[in-house]
C-alpha cells in the first residue's frame, strides 16, 4: 500500500472541461483512479491569473470544474480534489524554487510564449514567465511520479525535472523525477483548427454544451474547400482533426470512416460526428443534472481534498525546511 506510486495533476479554473481536457488527460486520470494510484488533483486557481486580471468567476469555475470531474467518473474517494490556493505549502515552496531559476531559463519555455500569444495579448506578467517553477512547486511538494498531460504541458514538467535536480545536488535528495504521461491524443485541435481546443480560445466543445450547441458548433467548425471526406493531416488537417474526433468518440477506426464517407459530403458527415459526439457527452450531461441536484457536496469534496494535501505536502516542506537550513529549532519555529 504504501509505495502505491502518486499522480498530481489538474487544471485552471478559467472555465468548463472540454473534449480536449477528456482525451488529453482526464482520461488517464480516471484510469489511474481506478488502477488503483494515489491520486491528487489541483484546481490551480493561482494561475488563472497569470494571463488576465478577472477573477470573478472563479469560484463558480470550481465548483463546475468538480461537477464536471465527478460526472467523468472522479471519485472523490479516491482522488483528492484540492485548491491551489489553500494550500500554503505550495506557495513557500514556489518561492524557494523561484531561485534556483535563471530568468533567461524560465522564458525559454515554449509554452509560456505560446500562451502569452494567444491569450496574453503578447503581455507577460511576472506570474506568467514563472508559471513552469509554480507547475514545478504542485508536483514536487506531492513528490509526485506521475503526471498525465497534454502535450503543452511538457515544457513545464521538463522544467520540473531540473528544478528537482537542481535541489537534490544543492541541498539533499528529496525530490523524485516525475514522469509525464501523454494520451494517444496528446493535442487535440480546437475547431477553428490552428491551434490546441482550449477554454481561453473559443474554439472548443465544452462536455456542458447542449445538444444544439454542439450541433451547431460542428456545423461551423472549420474543413477546406475539397470535398471528398478523407484523412490528411498534413494538407487537410482542420478535416483530419473532425475525422480524429469522430474515431476516438465513436471508437471506429479512420479507415472505417473514410470508407462510410466515400461519395458522400461534408454535410451528413459533420451530423454524424455531431451525433457521436452527442452519444458521448450524454450520459455525462445525465450524471451532471443529477449531481447538480443538491451541490451542497462540493464544498465537503473539496475542504477533504485539500485538507489531505496540506497534510501530505507538510511531510515534504519539513524536509525541504530542513535541508534548506530554514527550520530554525533554536529560534522555536
Ligand atoms: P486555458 O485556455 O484557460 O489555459 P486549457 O483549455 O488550456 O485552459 P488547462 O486548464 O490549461 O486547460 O489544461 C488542463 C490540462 O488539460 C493540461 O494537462 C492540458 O495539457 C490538458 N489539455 C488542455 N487542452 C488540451 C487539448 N486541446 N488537447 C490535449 N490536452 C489538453
Ligand atoms: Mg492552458
Amino acid at each position: 500500500m504504501e509505495n502505491k506510486k502518486r499522480v498530481l495533476t489538474g487544471d485552471r479554473p478559467t472555465g468548463p472541461l472540454h473534449l480536449g481536457h477528456y482525451v488529453g488527460s482526464l482520461k488517464n486520470r480516471i484510469k489511474l483512479q481506478d488502477e488503483g494510484y494515489e491520486m491528487f488533483n489541483i484546481i490551480a486557481d493561482f494561475q488563472v491569473l497569470t494571463d488576465r486580471l478577472d477573477t470573478s468567476e472563479v469560484e463558480q469555475n470550481i465548483k463546475g470544474l468538480v461537477l464536471d470531474y465527478l460526472s467523468l467518473g472522479m471519485d472523490p474517494k479516491k482522488t483528492n480534489i484540492f485548491v491551489q490556493s489553500k494550500v500554503p505549502q505550495i506557495s513557500e515552496l514556489f518561492v524557494y524554487f523561484t531561485m534556483l531559476v535563471s530568468v533567461a531559463r524560465a522564458g525559454q519555455n515554449p509554452t509560456i510564449k505560446e500562451e502569452v500569444k494567444a491569450t496574453g495579448k503578447g503581455n507577460m506578467s511576472l506570474g506568467m514567465l514563472s508559471l513552469g517553477v509554480s507547475q514545478a512547486a504542485d508536483i514536487l511538494a506531492f513528490n509526485a511520479d506521475l503526471v498525465p498531460v497534454g502535450e503543452d504541458q511538457l515544457p513545464h514538467i521538463e522544467q520540473t525535472r531540473d528544478i528537482a535536480k537542481i535541489f537534490n545536488s544543492k541541498f539533499k535528495e528529496i525530490f523524485t523525477l516525475p514522469k509525464a504521461m501523454l494520451s494517444d491524443t496528446p493535442r487535440l485541435l480546437g475547431l477553428d483548427a490552428n491551434q490546441k481546443m482550449s477554454k481561453s480560445r473559443g474554439n472548443a466543445i465544452f462536455l456542458t454544451d447542449s445538444k444544439d450547441e454542439v450541433i451547431k458548433k460542428i456545423k461551423k467548425a472549420k474543413t477546406d474547400s475539397e470535398k471528398h471526406i478523407a484523412y490528411d493531416k498534413k494538407n487537410r488537417p482542420a478535416l483530419a482533426n473532425l475525422i480524429l474526433m469522430y474515431s476516438i468518440f465513436s471508437g471506429e477506426d479512420i479507415s472505417s470512416i473514410e470508407k462510410k464517407y466515400q461519395g458522400k459530403g461534408y454535410k451528413e458527415f459533420k451530423e454524424d460526428l455531431a451525433e457521436v459526439l452527442n452519444n458521448f457527452l450524454d450520459p455525462i450531461r445525465q450524471k451532471r443534472k443529477e449531481l447538480e441536484k443538491d451541490s451542497g457536496f462540493i464544498a465537503e469534496v473539496l475542504q477533504r481534498g485539500t485538507k489531505k494535501a496540506q497534510e501530505e505536502t507538510e511531510k515534504t516542506l519539513k524536509k525541504v525546511r530542513e535541508a534548506l537550513k530554514y527550520d530554525y529549532k533554536d529560534l522555536g519555529f
